[in-house]
């Protein structure tokens, strides 16, 4: 099965990443930031929804014009730190379904451990975007998507910030089927599982929590 992983190397994307992995940029400033890049993020993570054509008049002519074809679009956000990459994708596509599967990293294990899961009906339909700004060692995206195909979702793409090489790797083992989307993909994880250089601590440095 083919593995494929996405550097999205847009000028754009890698001016608003070095400022958010900047140390002394703002709370406020990350988020909106992370907001800006899931936009430019969510275009390249969409590039091969289908289109076809729609029937309309311009002011001068009539023209068969491209419409999204009933794509159903799910966005699921691994907690906490998925919903800042959430946010800017729903204002891209608002009629995007959207789950929560809330997961905590245990800080011995490392181990990804359930505590919340909500997600819409007939997700099996659906094209699903995971969403998880760092892929550290995978183990909670990998469990995320364990449980997605579980509930029946057969469509999976995962959509993150920044991507450790352990993580590619622990994700595409454990499913090969999922394509990444990353911003850019770091040197390698901390003794702690923190990617290196990285930008610290998604959720934290999002919501002002250290
Ligand atoms: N989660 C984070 O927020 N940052 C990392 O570097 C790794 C996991």
């Amino acid at each position: 099965m083919k593995k494929t992983v996405t550097v999205v190397d847009h000028p754009l994307v890698q001016h608003k990443l070095t400022l958010m992995r900047d140390r002394s940029t703002p709370t406020a400033v990350f988020r909106q930031l992370l907001r800006e890049i899931s936009l430019l993020l969510a275009y390249e993570v969409l590039r091969d929804l289908k289109t076809t054509l729609h029937s309309i008049e311009t002011p001068l002519a009539e023209m068969e014009a491209p419409i999204l074809k009933g794509n159903k679009l799910c966005f699921v956000s691994i907690l906490r730190a998925g919903n800042g990459l959430l946010d800017g994708m729903l204002d891209l596509v608002p009629p995007a379904r959207v789950g929560h599967i809330g997961l905590y990293r245990d800080p011995e294990t490392l181990a990804a451990v359930e505590y919340y899961l909500k997600l819409p009906e007939g997700i099996e339909d659906r094209e699903v975007v995971a969403v998880d700004p760092m892929l550290a060692t995978g183990n909670s995206s990998a469990a995320a998507i364990q449980r997605l195909k579980e509930h029946g979702a057969n469509h999976i793409r995962l959509a993150c910030l920044l991507a450790a090489p352990e993580g590619i790797e622990a994700l595409h083992a454990a499913h090969p089927d999922v394509p990444v989307f990353t911003a850019a993909i770091d040197s390698h994880l901390n003794d702690h599982g923190y990617i290196v250089p990285g930008l610290g601590d998604a959720g934290d440095r999002m919501y002002g929590t250290k």
